[in-house]
């Protein structure tokens, strides 16, 4: 295995204390030798937000940090591609919004990247008509011609099925929003999304999007939200400057030599496929992305709309360009995104969240705490946890504070 050359030098480390001796200064400052960091060895697997954050970070302390991944590109599931006949970024493993309330992480992408100004708003299709989502005050006043924050309010309280303590998803839309907001936009979107009823999925799935009684239609409220202008592989590869990078490389089928090789190994693959599915097999969801290239400039006139109805076997089509704000190109790509059960050697795109996997993610947990290799694991297969982009920045970047506090 070939050693990677040391990939990022603290910073300052070889700063000259030719300033603690400046002339201006009128008493002799001690000298103080910078802390020695014993650099360890790294083994990043997997190139998506985990591995890069936490390999640029690991790097800029001193560091030796090696990156291999899988897949032959860099960026995990937020990667992005130029299409040149679309004139636009693509989104290849679908939409990938950028959106945080944390300015710490806010403020680290945007070492990396300029983000646009894209606020993300989508609309619901369901029986020919178009309807404002996330439920505001424009999609009450949609489908009950109510008009004040007082009516919605008032409509909603009439409509809320009594249900003391939901027990799952469908119950708790129920006791929130009634039978014909949950019909029209969670139902059948759910159903398809998951595979599953909603009455066996928990309710935290879609407690992440609000319920305003306001024309505010945002799909995120969080204060800082873009697109990195120039794509997230662009801002993948100044995270990842100067660290070296093999493509193509599944950790897992050599396992044991890494292992052997480095003092220690960031893992943010599946959990299961990495103690070879012993304590069972983990749930995922899966999705298949059908791409259409057609001569108009816009062809639905936003980002994303999502289709409702059980009976369309889609639940989404994505526009790109209009994540890059730029709609000069006279032709488009299109993204129609269909949901697909996950069986093994597919691509995990989503932890499915129910009881029964929690009850086999925590074996998994139990034989990570007790494992005599030094391994950690992060991310959205690694916790097996519906991340979302900001929150697994934040993640890696508590895992490295923890990693370097020793
Ligand atoms: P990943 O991005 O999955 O990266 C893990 C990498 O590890 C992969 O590249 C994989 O190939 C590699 N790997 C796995 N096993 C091995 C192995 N054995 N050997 C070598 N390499 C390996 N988040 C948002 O904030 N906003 C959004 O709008 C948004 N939209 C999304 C839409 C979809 C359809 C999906 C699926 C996710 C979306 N997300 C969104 C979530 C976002 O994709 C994740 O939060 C983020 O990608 C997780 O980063 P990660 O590093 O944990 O995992
Ligand atoms: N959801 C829905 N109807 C919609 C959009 C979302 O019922 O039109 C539900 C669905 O269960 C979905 C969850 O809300 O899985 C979270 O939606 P989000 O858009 O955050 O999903 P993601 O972008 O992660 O696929």
């Amino acid at each position: 295995m070939p050693q990677g050359p040391i990939a990022g030098a603290p910073p300052n480390s070889l700063a000259s204390p030719q300033h603690l001796t400046h002339p201006l200064l009128t008493t002799s400052v001690p000298q103080v030798d910078p802390p020695l960091v014993v650099a360890k060895s790294y083994l990043i697997v997997g190139a998506g937000f985990f591995g890069a954050v936490c390999a640029r970070e690991l790097a800029d302390a001193g560091h030796r940090v090696r990156v291999i991944e899988k897949r032959d590109h860099i960026g995990g599931n937020s990667f992005t591609r130029f299409h040149p006949e679309a004139g636009t970024h693509q989104h290849v493993y679908g939409a990938h919004i950028f959106h945080t309330n944390s300015t710490e992480v806010w403020r680290y992408v945007n070492r990396f990247a300029e983000f646009n100004h894209y606020v993300h708003r989508l609309h619901v299709a369901y029986r020919e008509r178009m309807y404002s989502f996330p439920i505001n005050l424009f999609t009450l006043h949609q489908l009950y011609g109510i008009r004040t924050p007082a009516e919605a309010e008032a409509k909603l309280a009439a409509v809320r099925v009594p249900i003391e303590h939901p027990a799952n998803l469908e119950e708790w839309c129920l006791s929130q929003v009634g039978p014909e907001l949950y019909e029209t936009f969670i139902r059948g979107y759910t159903a398809k999304q998951w595979g599953r009823d909603p009455r066996d999925l928990p309710a935290d799935i879609i407690k992440r999007l609000p319920i305003r009684l306001s024309f505010d239609d945002r799909y995120f409220s969080d204060r800082h939200q873009g697109i990195p202008i120039g794509g997230y592989t662009a801002l993948f590869e100044r995270l990842l400057q100067g660290i070296p990078i093999e493509l193509g490389v599944d950790f897992l089928a050599d396992r044991d030599t890494w292992i052997g090789k480095v003092d220690h190994v960031i893992y943010t693959g599946p959990i299961d496929a990495f103690f070879n599915y012993s304590e069972g097999v983990l749930a995922y969801r899966s999705l298949r992305f059908q791409d259409a290239l057609l001569d108009v400039h816009d062809a639905q006139g936003m980002a994303v709309i999502n289709y409702t109805e059980p009976s369309v076997p889609f639940t989404r089509i994505l526009e790109h360009k209009h994540f890059d704000m730029n709609l000069q190109c006279p032709r488009t790509v299109v993204t129609t995104e269909y949901p697909q059960e996950w069986q093994r050697g597919m691509t995990e795109y989503y932890p499915v969240n129910t009881a029964e996997n929690q009850e086999t993610y925590r074996r998994y947990c139990a034989r990570r705490d007790h494992l005599a290799l030094p391994v950690t694991f992060g991310g959205r297969l690694g916790e097996y946890r519906y991340y979302d982009m900001h929150q697994v920045i934040g993640a890696a970047l508590a895992t490295v504070r923890r990693l370097l506090a020793g």
